[in-house]
């Protein structure tokens, strides 16, 4: 038996959450992450040159996301409601419009498509989608057969949504998203509530009685059959009776695991298509609460944040990690008349704890990415977003896949 009941391995939600559920059940439980910070793909630090924190990773949950909030009353951390937005910008077939996103003759055709988007969400979450769910966001535009304004506008959506290059990317996500939050306005009339203090005050809460190791990227992980062995890159050495794994999938394949992950397992390893650019602007001329979307320059999606006491404004954007991205032409495309002023990001998909942004099967390959292919392999769990059995991809699924991974921890003995 090793010296402790149980290695934690990542300390993102899904990793925070599995140890801190060992430890309230009184596990010797370490959680071994490799950044000197908590919180993984979530990010709270300030805009570059100023002292305004943003969420450089994930932001926003639903009311319907029921770990996050429970999870934040337990810590007393408070919601902050992000405005709904109040004013629109889009860019389709060409044309900077403030009113409806499409030309007026476009407009059946958009309601036909968000139609049948609806009922292929419903479809997606009940798992009968069928081939459609391994299809790319382009092709399935393609297949809608909308006119140029309005097939820009879905797009633009799906680079918000499904994080990734729509030749990329599958559907299915996307359409599950949709569904579980409300319909195709629910992504904007449900997701906007944030922690007040931020993600990560809230990952150092969760993790404060826990024995957090940071610095510590593991490298090795061997069952040696009465426990598990877990080697770091830095020469550290540990063994517990179990390991709960809660690194991102595309980080995986970096881990030498002993025995080798089954073959099911090391099929979806690395599959995550995400690859989203989150873009944070400082600028002047933008109306606080201002939404864009569609066809733009690296970046698809926009939305004006926050009001700053000088009259400058905050705005995040969408896109995707195409490369030669250029902050002002991405904000000029959408607000000609606004002035940047600083922009700020981090590179998830080049950073080497993440490899990748949120859950997002890959083109013709939507059987791979799925909790299933992730059961126990021997004294090792898997948990994560990536492949949450519910609300994958999102940091709800990140926190009810951690506290599944401590129930198997605790099952097991
Ligand atoms: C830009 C962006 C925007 C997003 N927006 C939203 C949003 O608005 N709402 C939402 O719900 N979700 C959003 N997400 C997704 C959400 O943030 C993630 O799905 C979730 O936080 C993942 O949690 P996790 O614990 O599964 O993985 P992670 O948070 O990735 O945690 C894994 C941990 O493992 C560590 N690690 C990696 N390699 C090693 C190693 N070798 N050894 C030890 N530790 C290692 C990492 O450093 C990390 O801390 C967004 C993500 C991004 C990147």
């Amino acid at each position: 038996m090793g010296d402790l009941d149980c290695i934690v391995v990542g300390g993102g939600f899904a990793g925070l959450r599995a140890a801190r559920d060992l430890h309230d059940a009184g596990r010797r439980v370490a959680l071994l992450e490799a950044r000197d910070r908590l919180g993984g793909r979530t990010w709270t630090r300030p805009f570059a040159g100023t002292g305004a924190n943003v969420e450089i990773g994930g932001a926003w949950f639903t009311p319907g996301q029921d770990e996050v909030v429970r999870e934040l009353d337990r810590y007393g951390v408070g919601t902050r409601t992000y405005p709904a937005p109040s004013r629109v910008r889009w860019h389709t077939d060409g044309v900077l419009r403030d009113g409806l996103p499409v030309p007026f003759d476009e407009i059946g055709a958009l309601e036909r498509a968000l139609v049948t988007i609806a009922g292929d969400g419903a479809r997606a979450r009940v798992g009968t989608l069928g081939p459609v769910a391994s299809q790319s966001c382009a092709d399935y535009i393609v297949a809608l057969d909308v006119p140029r304004a309005t097939a820009e506008f879905l797009a633009a959506w799906w680079v918000m949504i499904g994080g990734t290059d729509p030749a990329r990317g599958a559907i299915i996500d996307a359409l599950q998203a949709i569904a579980s939050h409300g319909g195709v306005t629910g992504l904007i009339t449900a997701l906007r509530y944030a922690p007040a203090e931020g993600w990560s005050e809230f990952a150092r809460r969760m993790g404060a009685d826990v024995d957090v190791r940071l610095g510590v990227p593991v490298a090795r992980i061997v069952d040696a059959g009465g426990s598990v062995r877990v080697e770091c890159a830095g020469g550290t050495v540990l063994t517990a009776a179990r390991v709960v794994v809660a690194l991102p999938v595309n980080v995986l394949p970096h881990v030498a695991f002993e025995p080798p992950l089954p073959t099911a397992t090391a099929e979806a390893a690395g599959t995550n298509a995400g690859r989203s650019v989150k873009l944070w602007f400082h600028a002047r001329g933008i109306p606080p609460g201002s939404l864009a979307a569609g066809r733009g320059a690296g970046v698809s999606w926009l939305y004006a944040d926050r009001l700053l006491a000088d009259g400058s404004v905050f705005a995040l954007g969408f896109g995707w990690d195409a490369p030669g991205l250029d902050p002002a032409a991405a904000l000029h495309a959408f607000w000609p008349e606004a002035e940047l002023l600083a922009s700020d990001w981090h590179d998830w998909n080049g950073d080497p704890f993440s490899l990748g942004t949120w859950a997002t099967a890959t083109v013709g390959k939507a059987d791979l990415l799925v909790h299933d292919r992730f059961p126990p392999h021997g004294r090792i769990a898997f948990a994560g977003a990536d492949i949450a059995p519910h609300e994958a991809g999102w940091i709800e699924g990140a926190l009810l896949s951690g506290a599944a991974a401590a129930r198997w921890a605790l099952a097991a003995g």
